[in-house]
């Protein structure tokens, strides 16, 4: 394939995105003005979603969630950690939703159990005694830094190009026509020509396309924060049994346990504060579930963007956690796709959907191998000879740290090493 095709954004959709068009045999170029999932990928809750969360509200997001719940822990087992998940009800009222969310999950093949509560608080003693119904579903932890990782190394071994520190300043059109792209890196600023872009800035996608002169795409953007507490107090992810909320999943991950999340609409996703008091209530919420949280003091909050498609719900909470691709040719505009909305969960379906979609605009129809393993990347990546930095690979490998430690210096150089073996 001759044509060139820049993807913007080293999130999760935009390095799956990456991944499956150079299988596809593309020439593909990823620009990410930071590290790899320097954006929410990288800060979000660490869950593999069941798709139980979104049953009973939001029916497409749940069944991506499904299939994409298995699909990752077949390609990636060693960076997840099946916990399982429950979701708890606190009163009656809750008990009552129970009911439903039950019949929604079994509808939707999501496997589903009946837990009786004293045998639950066996398991985690820790969840509030007076718990009245008690469901199991197939909740996931997924490690995602060392994951997204690897889809980049695949990336790389696949013929794609990454390049960090590099901002997209704008997409460079002419005659309704994308020409391609002006990026701004140690190098200086210079106009990088394409044929085709793809627009995975996540929550900073019409920020990108209002500097560009362009339509933006329906995008809401809501931040979540999370409160990190020292130390594991459950072995599984407990969801409070009541519609999606403020404060009502509480995970194991690593070393330390997570409580989240808020959702609030924010007119600037590069300049946003989170109020004091809406972390208070988040943890007031916490304590519901998990009343040992009552006598602790979180380590600290750290907080990021959904990139929420605008499907003109009235709050964040009811938006869908589905996706769009937009198309900009609706726009008079060609050669420019963006991918608005999505969970992490979702990232590599997204990243397969967009693949498709433009590699078809190419009259391309080989669309490549879509079941990776992406357990054996860091292997046959240290294999391959083309890693300067073996030991850096290790490192990252290896490591199981909190979601959103700054750990991120060791795959700058691995990345940046490996592009250069690569070239
Ligand atoms: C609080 C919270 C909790 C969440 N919890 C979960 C969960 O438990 N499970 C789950 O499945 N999902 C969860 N999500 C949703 C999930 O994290 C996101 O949907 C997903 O990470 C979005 O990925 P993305 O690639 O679209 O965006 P991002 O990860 O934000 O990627 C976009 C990238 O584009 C880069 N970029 C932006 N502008 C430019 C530019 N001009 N030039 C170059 N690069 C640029 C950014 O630096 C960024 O790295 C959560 C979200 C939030 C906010």
């Amino acid at each position: 394939m001759t044509e060139k095709i820049a993807v913007i954004g080293g999130g999760i959709t935009g390095l799956f995105t990456t991944l499956y068009l150079a299988n596809a045999g593309h020439d593909v170029h990823l620009y990410e003005r930071g590290d790899i999932a320097s954006g929410t990928s990288g800060h979000f809750h660490g869950m593999l979603h069941s798709g139980a969360r979104y049953a009973v509200n939001d029916e497409i997001s749940a069944r991506e969630c499904v299939i994409e719940n298995r699909t990752i822990f077949e390609m990636a087992s060693n960076f997840v950690d099946d916990t399982g998940g429950y979701f708890v009800a606190l009163d009656s009222d809750e008990a009552e939703y129970g009911y439903t969310l039950f019949r929604r999950c079994i509808d939707l093949g999501i496997v589903t159990e009946e837990i009786q509560p004293e045998e639950f608080l066996k398991l985690e003693p820790f969840v509030n005694p007076s718990v009245q119904k008690v469901l199991k579903v197939p909740d996931k932890i997924i490690h995602s830094y060392e994951f997204n990782v690897a889809v980049a190394l695949e990336a790389l071994m696949n013929g794609a190009s990454i390049s960090i520190n590099s901002n997209v300043e704008k997409i460079n059109v002419e005659a309704g026509s994308v020409l391609g792209i002006t990026v701004n890196d140690i190098r200086g600023t210079r106009r990088e020509s394409f044929d085709y872009v793809v627009n995975a800035a996540g929550p900073y996608s019409s920020g990108l396309l209002s500097r560009s002169g362009l339509e933006t795409p329906p995008l809401m953007p809501a931040v979540g924060s999370m409160a990190v507490y020292n130390g594991r107090y459950v072995n599984s992810v407990i969801n409070r049994m009541r519609k999606p909320s403020d404060g009502d999943i509480f995970l194991p991950y690593g070393e330390v346990s997570i409580l989240g999340t808020l959702a609030t609409v924010v007119e600037d996703p590069e300049e946003f504060k989170v109020d004091s008091e809406d972390i208070e209530m988040m943890v007031e919420e916490g304590k519901e579930m998990i009343p040992l949280l009552g006598g602790m003091k979180y380590r600290r909050i750290y907080s990021s963007i959904r990139p929420l498609v605008d499907d003109n719900s009235k709050s964040a909470r009811e938006t869908t956690r589905s996706f769009r691709i937009v198309d900009h040719t609706a726009d008079g505009l060609d050669g420019l796709v963006s991918i608005v909305g999505g969970k992490f969960t979702t990232g590599r379906l997204i990243g397969e959907k967009t693949a498709d979609y433009v590699a078809g605009k190419f009259g391309n129809m080989d669309r490549g191998k879509k079941n990776i393993d992406l357990n054996s990347t860091y292997d046959r990546f240290s294999r391959s000879g083309k890693c300067r930095y073996p030991e850096l690979l290790k490192m990252i490998e290896g490591k199981r740290g909190a979601i959103d430690e700054e750990r991120l210096r060791p795959a700058l150089s691995l990345i940046f090493a490996a592009s250069i073996c690569l070239d």
